[in-house]
């Protein structure tokens, strides 16, 4: 058998060991090893490995029709976008299959609607730290460290503000601004929450200037945060939201979804040969019935208390601040720039948590995930912690 990545190029640092299946919380490699899984693919699995609903919807939509195109309509992605309407409280959706893919959509229909409302501003305001995706655009408007100096020249109409500080916002607003757009809460950057209020300012900075305000809730959606969208907390409503990650519980499938007067794409502006395909929008449908469950998200915030309060006694012990996060997407700051190696540590003891910064470990576990998983993770992950800090 060939090593795993003879063939692949190397984009990323990765373990050796090769992933063959997965149940719930547990991923097991060709050795047979298991791990508990808390990053569950950089928080895609909504419900785990390969949960029940998420095969029956595989299996009954491929068996009916797996791919019709672009140029026809498909049973499946009208009733998503109903879906995905009704729990955005907007009104159209385009399908797509990324999340960077999704984020381009919001971009081109926010410059599309500056060039015939705006008087051609196509302006966004973004912010540093945030992570949009991966595409030259979408890195353009992201301000991951280290980004800026990559692919030059990156794609111009992006103007990075802190994270956090409405006012620098307000005061970066230009003639050629056209809209807001950030995380909720920044995941890639480490779980970074705003201040309190924060969307509820931008949401008004946006309606007295007359600019967009476009939430990217590709990692903070579908019930990642206990509701099912972060915007919730604050009761806010963007006018554009991107959505993806958990909506397909690991099948690629994204969407933007737009209020009414804003969706002024015409035929041939915006499309994609998998925009819409039913499988994935099949798998979309039956996330969102399973997430929208009454005592479904009950139970997330539920899982998010334990953990928490877990996390928060980690650091009691052993130092660090207090776990931030909301939900599921939960951070533990670490004393000490100890954090790759934890995960590090962590991989080897059969705990997946991911480092998205030095001194900061993240987990994204499943919404579904139980109290005993919990407290076997908030184990290993102490003692990682302990043996981490006692090389450091
Ligand atoms: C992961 C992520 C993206 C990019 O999604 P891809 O599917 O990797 O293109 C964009 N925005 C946020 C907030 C994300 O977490």
């Amino acid at each position: 058998m060939s090593t795993a990545s003879d063939h692949l190029m190397h984009v990323a640092d990765k373990p050796k060991a090769v992933m063959v299946r997965g149940r719930g919380s547990w991923l097991y490699d060709r050795e047979g090893r298991e791990y508990l899984d808390f990053v569950q693919g950089w928080a895609v699995n909504l419900l785990g490995h390969c949960p029940d609903v998420v095969q029956r919807a595989l299996a009954r939509q491929a068996a009916e029709l797996v791919h019709a195109g672009p140029g026809l309509h498909n049973a499946v992605s009208g009733a998503l976008a109903e879906a995905l309407a009704a729990g955005t409280r907007l009104d159209r959706v385009f399908i797509a299959t990324s999340g960077a893919e999704a984020n381009e959509g919001a971009i081109k229909l926010a410059r599309k609607w500056g060039a015939a409302r705006r008087g051609g501003a196509y302006g966004l305001i973004t912010t540093d730290g945030g992570l949009h995706g991966r595409t030259l655009p979408t890195m353009s408007a992201s301000g991951k460290p280290g980004w800026d100096a990559l692919f030059e020249p990156k794609v111009p109409g992006f103007h990075k503000v802190p994270f956090g500080d409405a006012a620098a916002v307000e005061a970066a607003i230009d003639d050629a601004t056209v809209g807001i757009m950030v995380e909720p809460i920044q995941g890639e950057a480490g779980v970074v929450v705003p201040p309190e209020g924060y969307l509820r300012e931008l949401r008004a900075i946006a309606d007295r200037h007359g600019l967009l305000l476009i939430l990217d809730e590709i990692q903070t959606g579908m019930g990642r945060t206990g509701r099912l969208f972060a915007s919730e907390w604050e009761n806010v409503c963007p006018d554009i939201v991107t959505v993806g990650k958990g909506l397909g519980a690991g099948v690629p499938i994204s969407a933007v979804v737009a209020r009414e007067e804003i969706c002024c794409f015409e035929p041939g502006d915006q499309g994609g040969t998998f925009a819409g395909n039913p499988l994935s929008c099949a798998v979309g449908l039956a996330v969102i019935e399973t997430i929208s469950e009454p005592a479904f998200l009950e139970r997330t915030l539920q899982a998010s208390a334990r953990l928490r309060s877990g996390l928060d006694a980690i650091a009691l012990r052993h130092g660090g601040g207090r776990a931030r996060g909301r939900g599921l997407l939960l951070a533990l700051p670490l004393a000490r720039p100890v954090a790759i190696e934890v995960a590090r540590i962590a991989f080897e003891r059969g705990l997946l948590v991911n480092a998205p910064r030095p001194t900061t470990i993240r987990l994204v576990p499943a919404l579904n995930v139980s109290d005993a998983d919990i407290d076997v993770a908030l184990e290993r992950l102490e003692a990682c912690i302990e043996s981490a800090l006692e090389v450091a």
